[in-house]
């Protein structure tokens, strides 16, 4: 189908010349128009001005508004096309309702934290730093290994021997030059859990141990951050999400329980695609969480199968005597 050419510049620009059959509606326009609805809705648009970047703000309310519209190609790589390049990198995310860009811009200010750059902690941190979370704390202080790669995609060939947080931030900022980066090349434990977690809007469980995950829990409770657990063993997962006033890990399991939930992949063997849903629904609960959208999962422990491809919840609620209190 032909685009429609919407050409925002100002009136005496348009009439000095313009591409035949462009429709003349300067920035300052859009919007009212948008209300008025007097932009064709019957075909894609595709947003000019002279160098990109009122075309891309143009694009980015045409997007919140429900059009399907882009910036000209011809605009990317000129003056403006560091803003043209993030209009159109988020916007895809931003027309969904909730989001927009009000919604980009929390994400923007969010300081994640992502304990674990393995195989939970990849997908993760890969998605929130695609979706243009600001700020990105990894943590983790193994080395890349062999065994590592068919299941941690933050990892390749090339980065055997290094250290997880320096090969991730690499990627990391490779697919999103936009992102802040931070890496903490230490395993998380009760000792400096308090002081790396503080200061940050969420918290990501992708470790693989009761120790780092009681350590997160009771450092999160200090700081009233929320956080989500993810773990998985061989082809099942599960997820939960701790809210400050709610119920806890440790309402959960006062103690570490052994056998299924308490094996690590080393031990008890895992397939690569089984870490990478459970990764992908991590970083959905997370982006949910700081755009506030839908409900948080609070109180619900989710389990995910994958041979029979089904997901189950169960209620728990708060432990009396638990360090939470939330009782
Ligand atoms: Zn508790």
């Amino acid at each position: 189908m032909i685009r429609q050419i919407i050409d925002v510049r100002e009136p005496e620009e348009f009439s000095e010349g313009h591409v035949p059959g462009a429709i003349s509606l300067p920035l300052g326009n859009v919007e009212g128009a948008i209300r008025e609805g007097t932009i064709p809705r019957d075909r894609p648009l595709t947003v000019i001005c002279a160098r990109g970047g009122r075309a891309a703000r143009a694009a980015v309310l045409l997007a919140e508004a429900g059009f399907d519209a882009v910036v000209a190609e011809s605009h990317m790589d000129e003056r403006d096309g560091a803003l043209s390049d993030a209009a159109l990198r988020y916007s895809r995310q931003m027309r969904l309702p909730g989001v927009g860009r009000a919604g980009q811009e929390k994400l923007k200010q969010a300081r994640v934290v992502v304990v674990g750059a393995g195989g939970l902690g990849s997908p993760v941190a890969l998605y929130l730093a695609a979706a243009g979370v600001g700020t990105i704390t990894l943590i983790d202080g193994d080395r890349v290994e062999g065994s590592n790669l068919h299941r941690q995609i933050l990892h390749d060939t090339a980065s055997l021997g290094r250290p997880k947080v320096e090969s991730g931030a690499e990627r990391l900022l490779a697919l999103n030059p936009e992102s802040c980066v931070r890496a903490i090349p230490e395993m998380l434990t009760t000792t400096n859990a308090a002081a790396l977690l503080t200061d940050h809007d969420l918290v990501i469980d992708g470790s693989d141990n009761f120790a780092a995950r009681y350590a997160i829990n009771d450092a999160c409770i200090l700081h009233r951050i929320l956080w989500i657990h993810g773990s998985v063993h061989r082809m099942s997962g599960q997820l939960a999400v701790f809210a400050p006033g709610y119920a806890c890990y440790r309402c959960l399991f006062p103690s570490p329980t052994e056998g299924v939930l308490g094996a690590n992949c080393a031990e008890a063997g895992v397939l690569g695609g089984v870490v990478g849903i459970l990764g992908s629904m991590l970083a959905t609960e997370a982006l949910k969480h700081l755009l506030g959208l839908g409900a948080p999962l609070v109180e619900t422990l989710v389990t995910y199968d994958a041979l029979r491809l089904e997901t189950q919840r169960f209620r728990f609620g708060a432990r009396v005597g638990c360090i939470c209190s939330a009782t």
